[in-house]
């Protein structure tokens, strides 16, 4: 016999797909759901909804967005010649909490990590290939996370975008190696950002 009636083992299955959550969480968070006044866990299952029909990907930087194009992309006062590489629409909350930015961004939505699968083909590199000509873009700032899959993938870009005579750049080191560009504080952030330097070639 299943130690939980069905819906509640559903939920603690669904709980434990989400990341971060182990079988032990998933259990403590079903468990008080179950607890939760029915409005209240309404209002969770009915963010999850809202989120879901009302938000989907900018078109043209697949950041977060309500409509077509993300609030960034639709501000004729940003630069469109200056692209920021990031890995996750959150990684632009970073960069834009610095205020040292005024151009576009390109959310790869991920980063090379050949342990799990993921290529070039899984990120959202051909659509940044297809930004290049029809926005004038002359200059990439590669923005990905200081760690393995960043690297390697502030890599493959600049291999890929610098002989189309673009400016490539990278972030400035002085982030905490091995960590997410979420986690560094605004003004390290912004100092990483001005002090970028130009990709070597190799
Ligand atoms: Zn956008």
């Amino acid at each position: 016999m299943a130690p939980y009636a069905a819906p509640v083992q559903e939920l603690i299955d669904e709980l434990g797909r989400l990341p971060g959550v182990g079988p032990k969480s998933a259990q403590r968070i079903a468990f008080y759901l179950l607890k939760l006044p029915k409005d209240d866990a309404l209002r969770l299952a009915r963010s999850i909804i809202e989120v879901k029909d009302r938000v989907a990907w900018c078109r043209r930087c697949f950041n977060i967005a309500e409509g077509d194009e993300c609030g960034i992309c639709a501000d004729p006062q940003r630069d469109s010649t200056l692209v920021c590489v990031v890995e996750e629409p959150r990684d632009i909350v970073a960069v834009e909490k610095t205020g040292e930015f005024r151009g576009r961004y390109h959310v790869l939505q991920g980063a090379i990590s050949p342990i799990e699968g993921i290529g070039p083909d899984q990120l959202r590199v051909k659509e940044l290939l297809e930004r290049l000509d029809a926005e004038h873009v002359q200059e990439i700032i590669l923005c990905t996370n200081p760690n393995i899959e960043g690297e390697a993938t502030a890599m493959y870009l600049s291999r890929l975008l610098k002989p189309l005579g673009l400016r490539v750049t990278r972030i400035a080191s002085g982030l905490p190696v091995g960590g997410d560009l979420e986690y560094a504080d605004e003004l390290t952030l912004g100092r990483a950002l001005e002090g970028r330097r130009e990709v070597a070639d190799d």
